[in-house]
């Protein structure tokens, strides 16, 4: 019983378990669990193998630890293979507003004889907390307020009210780093759920027509746990 107790409230810390020596391969870095991480070949200890409590997951503890440090150290970790989330996964999205409109008369690509969803979101430019890579330092805003477009369907209405869900119950919305697209550091970015940005077109990559965009995004706000539960 004491021993429960002890698991439960430690359910971020991992088994460690070096005599566990399976053929199985590390999902982070696709080297056998047998040999060295493939990161960390040359290195004491590159060899140790870790398991996640709840969902038994196995990892080099090198490749678990790598990829801890290179995303947001919020003292929760995501497992990489089945995306449980081990503590509370908060994310560092600045303050800022969403609002959403219908575009009457408009339809995007696929959805023609429909209206379309505004999802916009505003952050301003403000100084970086300790969340941030640059704590005290500025962070800028690049194309705010920003806007995602849903055809006005059933399944389009659940995903705009899964995004108010999903952003009033965390900060992983938008991030501070740096943008692959531009290279700007220091700039709010998307993370984590994806939008559609053109109404439009689809000249970015990140416009319709896409017949499973809907069904995608449902996936990744599910990975997040916002689901029918929610509503
Ligand atoms: P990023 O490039 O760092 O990528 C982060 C995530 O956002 C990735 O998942 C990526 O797939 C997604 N993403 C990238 N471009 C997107 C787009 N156009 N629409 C929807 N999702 C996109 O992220 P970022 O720096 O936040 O996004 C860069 C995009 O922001 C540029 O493509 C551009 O459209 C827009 N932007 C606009 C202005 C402006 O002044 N209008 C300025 C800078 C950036
Ligand atoms: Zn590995
Ligand atoms: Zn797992």
């Amino acid at each position: 019983d004491d021993k429960n107790h002890r698991e439960d409230d430690n359910d971020m810390d991992a088994d460690e378990g070096t005599e566990e020596r399976e053929n199985h391969d590390c999902c982070i870095c696709c080297d056998k669990l047998s040999g060295p991480s493939g990161y960390g070949e040359g290195l004491a200890c590159a060899d140790v193998v870790v398991q996640l409590k709840r969902c038994a997951h196995k990892f080099h503890r090198f490749c678990l630890l790598e990829m801890y440090k290179s995303t947001h150290k919020n003292e929760s970790l995501q497992c990489p293979s089945c995306k449980l989330i081990y503590g509370e996964k908060t994310g560092t999205c600045p303050a800022g507003v969403m609002r959403w409109d219908i575009l009457s008369g408009s339809s995007v690509a696929g959805y023609e004889g429909y209206d379309t969803i505004s999802v916009s979101y505003d952050i301003r430019s403000g100084v970086q907390g300790p969340e941030h890579p640059k704590p005290g330092q500025a962070f800028y805003t690049q194309g705010f307020p920003r806007v995602g477009y849903l055809p006005d369907t059933d399944k389009g209405r659940k995903v705009c009210t899964f995004f108010f869900v999903f952003i009033s119950s965390n900060l992983l919305m938008f991030t501070v780093g740096t943008s692959y697209t531009t290279g700007s550091s220091d700039v709010v970015t998307w993370n984590e759920i994806h939008h559609k940005t053109e109404l439009y077109g689809n000249y970015s990559g990140h416009g319709y027509p896409d017949a499973s965009y809907l069904d995608n995004v449902i996936l990744e706000l599910a990975d997040h746990g916002v689901t029918e539960d929610c509503l």
